[in-house]
């Protein structure tokens, strides 16, 4: 008898507690800065243009291969970043991709939303990475920078 009125009190008490949960997908948490959601890539806030260099070493060191870009002479006779492609059903989210940018132009965004009923919705362009990248600041967002 005692061990069911224990179990009632701790219902009884929970009523007068405060809720924990949240109506998701209504509404949703903020996430920590250093969470490693969907890695995107950032452009310069005054020109727009990307910060991409087109050097390759982040497609090098994913352990998944699931970086992948094209890369074609610009008008200065430099490199430039043509497409750049993310097989996000590939990705680990390790963040090492970011790690190795020498430029910060690839971060690790907050987007964690990445459920889709279509395999092509796994792939994501430039553009695409872009745009998330413009709307999630991720770790190595100059406002951030002490959350490395
Ligand atoms: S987070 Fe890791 S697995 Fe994903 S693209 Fe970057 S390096 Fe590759
Ligand atoms: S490491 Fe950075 S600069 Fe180099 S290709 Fe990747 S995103 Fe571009």
């Amino acid at each position: 008898m005692l061990d069911e009125v224990k179990g009632f009190w701790v219902t009884f008490r929970r009523l007068f507690t405060p809720n924990v949960t949240i109506q998701y997908p209504e509404e949703k948490r903020q996430m920590a800065p250093r969470f490693r959601g969907l890695p995107s890539l950032r452009a310069d806030p005054e020109t727009g243009e990307p910060l991409c260099v087109a050097c390759g070493l982040c497609a090098r060191i994913c352990p998944t291969s699931c970086l992948e870009m094209t890369v074609v002479p610009s008008e200065e006779g430099d490199r430039e970043l043509a497409e750049f492609i993310l097989r996000s059903g590939r990705c680990l989210f390790c963040g090492m991709c970011a790690q190795v940018c020498p430029v910060d132009a690839i971060t690790m965004s907050g987007e964690y939303e990445l459920a889709t009923l279509q395999r092509d919705g796994l792939i994501y362009t430039k553009t695409e990475l872009a745009a998330i990248g413009a709307q999630n600041l991720g770790w190595w967002d100059a406002d951030t920078q002490d959350a490395r």
